[in-house]
């Protein structure tokens, strides 16, 4: 049964697959139980007994062992158990001694308050604690433990024997036990201030765990892992790790008052140089209470994987929604240094944590999460912005585009680097800071790395070029500041619900040429591609701003041209010969303008105007994505019309939106022909000129040939068009929208999100409140289709997991 749920699963994916077929093939267990095919099902039947079979209780050994082996994963969750005690005990000093990675022995010691005589026969029975007694405790909780279940987890499966020591005793005791209970009466022994835990063969009871951490390799580096992300955290605190019989100490960390101190000694110096101090705070109780602080790293911090080492309220915890939140913000400010270090310590009122949601603690939940994860979000990303432009900017100019992306357009090949040499990628490291005195130093390196153009080989209009840039780069800093708050303004208007849905939903497909139909949870929403689409790319541009990479056109493109195509096609009265003269002039004068503002459009937005007044070159906004080209002429007329170039914000904003427009995924001009659309080509078929049927019957015949030609690839032209916006809609919106997108709030009420109720009707009626053309019959049933599927899905899924 669990094969075959799962294989419907599949296939509903890969294929659309027919309601019938669905239903046989997803028939309850029943079904499948009753019809024997063979003899010996049959037989097989015959023997299962009649009677559902007898419940009875599970012995308490059983039980423990099975709850043992949750808590006790492998040997680092024994070490972290061990060590959080220590850490309750408020000890200074911790050392753990480790033999094959653990399996052998695990002994954690500490100079902790130790445990008291009486309390050693109750010690390692379950559900036995010092730190809470109550419910209600859990609520203001500050110890890491509580649940008093690690150490009786460990006596079920390993051999435990406790050393302990009280303040003011003469001597210590030693007592092992086993399934909860002593093994003998404690002895009394010598021993030194705290309490030393000694854990050996951990799963000596369960076979197939112990073989598959034997051939692991890692236990001992993870233990190492743990241990580092304690000491930096707990910095008054000295730890050490010792392999068991060698004579030095893997890791040694001694009390430091300073916490980059205490990075610097455990991650080393490379590590500490890079990382730039964080911290913000809320204390508005109708959002959020919480005290962040931390580090992070900047450009020069390049790894294969996220550093994440989180803290809340002196819990080392996991936060999948808060690291890829700040995955997020450096793969959009860092693309080259995206796995980042990131050391953070959150404080929040024990009341707003739950720390009861997971066996070992490691994952917690926090009140307002989304509230603070946005805001530490956005911190984050101004840190980095801030500290990093001039080297990304230089690093993003000097490198060419990456393939794929230049000359998309009819494979020009186009590089920005002189032919024949060859991609040089600077490595991070030998990245220097430009200075900041020295501006044209660094545009002049800019300008060699560039294909020597006409311009660029004239040496006094290079020399022009460089002065104008100069000039304008003092005002660098100002320019940055109206991007910056047009970026602030996205991110203080971010919708956090609609954050949530875009980061973490599936897309299922398309409705009709603009809806989308997502997941999330257990909601499917509705999604209006256009409006998402224009507002992703107008963030992008903000975001991306003075960094882009090229499209080269294969065909430059003469901005009059552009323009007077666009004023014809807005033009309502084409015959009329006085408009002709207006839209000339209108062309003449957007065209002039456009030439003047030509090096500020390629230097902040990639958009490239050539001495000739031809457009060349456009910038990638997303990856792997090249806009309509059909929208060109409408692009360039609103940049010759709307902009207010005295206002620098403004004129940023409304370029950005003209790029957003440009870029946004509109339906293609051609209409769809896998719809209603092929009627408008077949229909072009009878709408030859009656006169030609009177042509011989050869030149009707010649006529039909190319005219059907001519249909044929029109034809295929649409639908080449509408495929590859398909994909692009899939491949690139969709992630890029879950990496990069901020929702603004109005999108939650204008009918781009819409949330579809369990039923299909009310779906309908929501769309339609919206506004959204209630005549397509077609488009309802193919949500109908595909509501149908994603619940199949669902369904498919539950009874997967129900089954197992
Ligand atoms: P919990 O930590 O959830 O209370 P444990 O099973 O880890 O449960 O530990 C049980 C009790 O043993 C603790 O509440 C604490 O009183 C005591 N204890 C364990 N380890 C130490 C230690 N290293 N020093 C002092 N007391 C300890
Ligand atoms: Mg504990």
């Amino acid at each position: 049964m669990v094969k075959k749920s799962s294989a419907i699963g599949e296939s509903l994916w890969s294929g659309v697959v027919s309601q019938s077929e669905v239903e046989h093939r997803i028939a309850p267990p029943m079904e499948f139980e009753t019809h024997c095919d063979t003899e010996a099902e049959a037989e097989a039947e015959a023997e299962v007994p009649k009677e559902p079979p007898k419940i009875h209780r599970l012995e308490e050994s059983v039980v423990n062992r099975i709850a043992a082996g949750e808590v006790i994963q492998r040997p680092v969750s024994a070490v972290k158990e061990l060590v959080e005690n220590s850490l309750d005990a408020h000890s200074s000093s911790i050392n753990v001694v480790v033999k094959d990675g653990g399996l052998k022995l695990i002994q954690v010691s500490d100079d902790g308050h130790g445990i008291r005589y009486d309390d050693l026969a109750i010690l390692c029975e379950r559900h036995t604690t010092s730190k809470l007694s109550t419910f209600e405790d859990l609520q203001s909780i500050k110890s890491m433990g509580f649940r008093g279940e690690a150490l009786a987890s460990m006596t079920y499966v390993a051999h435990v024997t406790v050393s302990t020591i009280t303040k003011g005793q003469l001597h210590g005791y030693r007592v092992s036990y086993r399934d909860g209970v002593m093994e003998h009466e404690p002895k009394p022994c010598a021993a030194v201030k705290g309490t030393q835990i000694m854990v050996e063969n951990l799963f000596y009871n369960m076979t197939a765990r112990r073989k598959t951490l034997q051939n692991s390799a890692n236990d001992f580096s993870n233990i190492e892992d743990l241990l580092k992300r304690f000491s930096i955290h707990h910095i008054n605190v000295n730890f050490s790790l010792r392999k068991h019989g060698a004579s030095g100490a893997d890791l040694h960390t001694v009390g430091t008052s300073s916490r980059l101190d205490a990075i610097r000694s455990v991650y080393g110096v490379s590590v500490a140089r890079t990382l730039i101090k964080i911290e913000t705070s809320d204390n508005n109780p109708s959002s959020s209470v919480f005290k962040m602080n931390g580090f992070i790293s900047d450009s020069n911090y390049v790894a294969k994987k996220i550093t994440m080492v989180l803290f809340i309220n002196d819990r080392l915890v996991d936060c999948t929604a808060l690291k890829r939140a700040i995955e997020i913000v450096y793969a959009a400010t860092l693309p080259k240094a995206s796995k980042p270090f990131i050391y953070m310590s959150i404080v929040l009122p024990p009341e707003h944590v739950d720390v009861n949601v997971h066996p070992t603690k490691r994952e917690v939940c926090l009140l307002n999460q989304e509230v603070i994860i946005a805001k530490i979000q956005s911190v984050v990303e101004s840190k980095l912005r801030n500290s990093n432009e001039a080297q990304t900017f230089q690093e993003q100019i000097v490198e060419p585009s990456p393939s794929g992306n230049i000359g998309i357009i009819k494979d020009s090949g186009f590089s920005s680097l002189p032919s024949g040499s060859k991609s040089q990628k600077v490595p991070v490291h030998k990245m220097v800071r430009t200075d900041s005195l020295d501006p044209a130093g660094r545009l002049h390196h800019y300008l060699q790395a560039k294909p020597c153009g006409p311009l660029e080989n004239n040496p006094s209009l290079t020399a022009v070029r460089s002065s104008v840039r100069q000039r304008r780069n003092q005002k660098e800093t100002a320019d940055l500041t109206s991007i910056q708050e047009l970026i602030n303004e996205i991110d203080c208007n971010c919708h956090s619900g609609l954050l949530d849905v875009v980061r973490h939903c599936s897309y299922i497909g398309m409705a009709d040429d603009v809806l989308a139909l997502l997941q999330h949870d257990t909601h499917l929403y509705v999604v209006n591609v256009v409006n998402l689409s224009k507002e992703l790319m107008y963030q992008q541009v903000l975001r991306r701003f003075a960094h882009f990479n090229a499209i080269q056109l294969s065909d430059p493109a003469p901005l009059s041209e552009l323009i007077m195509l666009a004023l014809k096609e807005e033009d309502l009265d084409p015959e009329c010969n006085e408009n002709d003269d207006l839209i000339e002039k209108i062309t003449e004068m957007n065209t002039e303008l456009l030439k003047q503002k030509a090096e500020m459009l390629e230097e902040y937005f990639g958009i490239h105007v050539d001495v000739h007044g031809n457009l060349s070159r456009i910038p990638v906004i997303l990856d792997q994505y090249t806009p309509d080209m059909d929208r060109v002429p409408e692009f360039v007329l609103c940049l010759g019309n709307d902009v207010d170039w005295e206002n620098e914000k403004m004129c940023f904003q409304v370029i950005s939106a003209a790029l957003g427009n440009f870029y946004a995924m509109h339906p293609p001009m051609l209409p769809n022909p896998s719809g209603d659309g092929l009627q408008y080509y077949k229909k072009r078929k009878p709408l030859r000129n009656p006169e030609d049927e009177e042509n011989t019957s050869n030149n009707i015949e010649d006529d039909v040939t190319i005219e059907d030609e001519m249909e044929h690839e029109l034809l295929s032209e649409a639908e080449t068009a509408w495929a590859q916006r398909e994909w692009s809609i899939q491949h690139v919106l969709f992630p890029s929208m879950r990496l990069f997108f901020k929702p603004p709030a109005s999108m939650a009420t204008n009918g781009t999100f819409v949330q579809a109720c369990e039923t299909h009707m009310t779906l309908k009626d929501k769309l339609n409140s919206n506004n959204l053309k209630p005549d397509r019959k077609k488009k309802e049933e193919r949500l109908e289709c595909l509501t149908g599927r994603a619940e199949r899905e669902r369904g498919g899924r539950t009874r997967t997991s129900s089954a197992n």
